[in-house]
């Protein structure tokens, strides 16, 4: 999404993006989730990246949402996706979109800074560079992910067979990867997290007793505020948005340094809260 579950990894050289009509597709419940969606957000763009394959040994990400956050948002998925997985992506992407704007399950963002004293500036600094994006991403990905896989299923009849192998992929490949950044840590206990509720045990890919503590902060943490988040228990807009906040709070951060995207007309002119 959002640059989300299956973002990034479509930037290699030279792509070629052409406009997409889902109608080739003949599904009727991809129809009417696109139509679903244009009820909340209008001109939800569909493209095609043509440019190439899979790729071995790294993450794989074949579909992207760019412009969630300001109200315009393109799906773009890789062209080598048969028409079962296009459907399944397409879906995956609608579904985030419409928990955006029609559940106000929004994305958190870094707020930007008002300093106060030279070590607020200094620590700003030193932490813009982390993987920040990485770790609030998948914070909103892994509570959509909770709900949507169930959500497609029970209400379009879509079954998310391309997310979960993606899921499965990508998860060993995150596993052999290390990075000192608690942010880098903490991304990481929350896939984890996520395993547990999309897949299943997490002890069967992973040794419990070599994970560092900030894994398990971050795998608690969830735990504790989105774990009983599902298809049939979306929370309110505010409700989910005081759970993301207690959840990096238990992380160490101070809420006022984050704000949910896209803004809102009303948020606009607020001065972040001291807490
Ligand atoms: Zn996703």
């Amino acid at each position: 999404m959002c640059d989300c579950e299956f973002a990034s990894s479509m930037n290699s050289s030279m792509p070629c993006i052409v406009p997409y009509d889902i109608s080739e597709l003949e599904c009727e419940t991809l129809m009417a989730l696109f139509l679903e969606t244009a009820l909340y957000v209008q001109n939800v763009r569909i493209e095609m990246v043509t440019n190439r394959g899979k790729q071995g040994g790294q993450e794989m990400h074949p579909a992207t949402t760019l412009g969630l956050t300001v109200y315009k948002p393109t799906i773009r998925f890789a062209s080598w996706l048969d028409r079962e997985q296009r459907i399944d992506a397409i879906a995956h992407e609608l579904l985030h979109i419409l928990l955006v704007y029609r559940y106000g399950l929004r994305m958190i963002d870094r707020r930007s800074h008002h300093f106060g004293s030279s070590q607020d500036i200094f620590d700003y600094f030193l932490n813009l560079s982390k993987h920040w994006k990485y770790f609030l991403e998948q914070t909103v990905n892994t509570i959509h992910h909770q709900i949507l896989v169930d959500y497609l299923k029970e209400e379009y009849r879509i079954v998310s067979n391309l997310q979960l192998t993606l899921f499965r992929h990508n998860f060993r490949i995150v596993l052999k990867s290390y990075y000192p950044d608690k942010e880098s840590q903490y991304a990481k206990g929350l896939i984890a997290f996520e395993h547990k509720k999309l897949v299943g045990r997490i002890e069967n890919v992973i040794n419990p007793n070599q994970q560092p503590e900030f894994f398990w902060m971050a795998y608690c943490s969830a735990q504790k505020h989105f774990g009983g988040y599902g298809f049939h228990a979306i929370p309110p807009s505010l409700t989910y948005e005081e759970s993301v906040f207690s959840f990096l709070e238990d992380l160490g951060y101070k809420r006022r340094d984050f704000r949910f995207v896209p803004v809102k007309s009303s948020e606009s002119s607020i001065c972040p809260r001291e807490v």
